[in-house]
């Protein structure tokens, strides 16, 4: 995966600010779970840090404390496993610490050697190893550790969260939004509006002549007195409301439900931009299409006025470019 650098912590080499700042972090980790330090972070062999962590564990017959000895190792920087020789006789220290389990906690991981080791010790102790997967897992999956995720990788972060929000494709091809006016890629830019131009027909009826998307200020205000010249009305929705997932949806039921009732009607014209927008909207809404449903959409492509109808979408758009 390696969405995490952990690099971003400095290395020890040099001085122990690398080491000091990983069992910081390690300890901070654990408090974010509700698992509190006791001691340290202390010295450990081969200039690692050793921690105590406490657990409270509530059981049927009664509450105990369980002690954890955790070894925090940061070789991301030289992308070394943890070797042998360095946790020098583990049980010994379990036994001076009086713990009941050992925590390995490495940003890379433990040699087979170290593993064989690990093994034998959990015979006799508890032991949990937290690699360099295990942790990223836990700051991207656990709610709990955004923060400790943030303040210690935070251009890991700052990438994840960008990637994470980033448009996927719903179809064949990722769609681009981009300015009607100057081009600039509004799903990049985040700071665009979808604009509709709006008459009243028969009395009290609504149809929406044109629809537009474009940058918020100087291109959005070119297009409002276009269609201001010609006796339109316009209104807008914030493109990046409409990225919201309950926003988007709620925006595609109302629309629906006034054309149910016929108080609104579009342009030939409106419409197919209209739908197309929201077509291409949806890619900053939805999930990732997995294999297993890529597979199902082939055969549903089959069916004609199923899956089949929507072939045009990413072959034969008019006003949304790939
Ligand atoms: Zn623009």
């Amino acid at each position: 995966m390696a969405i995490i650098d952990f690099r971003e912590i400095p290395s020890s080499k040099g001085g122990q600010a690398g080491q000091d700042e990983w069992a910081l972090f390690t300890r901070e980790f654990f408090d974010a779970m509700g698992v509190k330090a006791e001691e340290g972070p202390d010295r450990g062999p081969d200039s690692g840090r050793d921690l105590i962590l406490t657990e409270r564990r509530i059981g049927t017959l009664g509450t105990g404390e369980h002690r954890w000895l955790v070894s925090c190792k940061h070789y991301a920087h030289s992308k070394k496993a943890v070797y042998d020789s360095k946790e020098v006789d583990i049980i010994g220290r379990l036994r001076k610490f009086r713990a009941n389990g050992f925590i390995a906690f490495y940003s890379t991981v433990p040699s087979s050697g170290l593993s064989g080791t690990l093994e034998r010790v959990k015979e006799d102790f508890g032991v949990e190893v937290y690699d360099c997967e295990r942790i990223e897992r836990a700051l991207l999956e656990n709610t709990a550790l955004k923060r400790v995720f943030e303040r210690f990788f935070p251009e890991s972060y700052a990438r994840y969260t960008r990637e994470h929000i980033a448009p996927r494709a719903v179809g064949d091809l990722p769609l681009r939004i981009r300015c009607n006016v100057c081009g600039k890629d509004l799903m990049d830019e985040r700071n665009g509006i979808f604009g509709f131009a709006n008459r009243v027909v028969e009395g009290h009826k609504v149809e929406t002549v044109d629809v537009y998307w474009a940058c918020r200020g100087e291109c959005d205000r070119l297009l409002e007195s276009r269609f201001d010249k010609r006796g339109l009305i316009t209104g807008w929705e914030d493109i990046d409301d409409l990225s919201i997932p309950l926003v988007f949806m709620h925006w595609i039921i109302t629309w629906m439900n006034s054309l149910r009732k016929g108080e609104h009607k579009f342009t030939e014209k409106a419409y197919e931009k209209f739908s197309e927008f929201t077509f291409a909207m949806a890619q900053l809404v939805v999930r990732e299409t997995t294999e297993e449903e890529r597979e199902r959409i082939e055969s549903l492509r089959d069916i004609p006025f199923y899956l089949g109808g929507l072939d045009q979408w990413g072959t034969e758009l008019k006003h949304i470019q790939t």
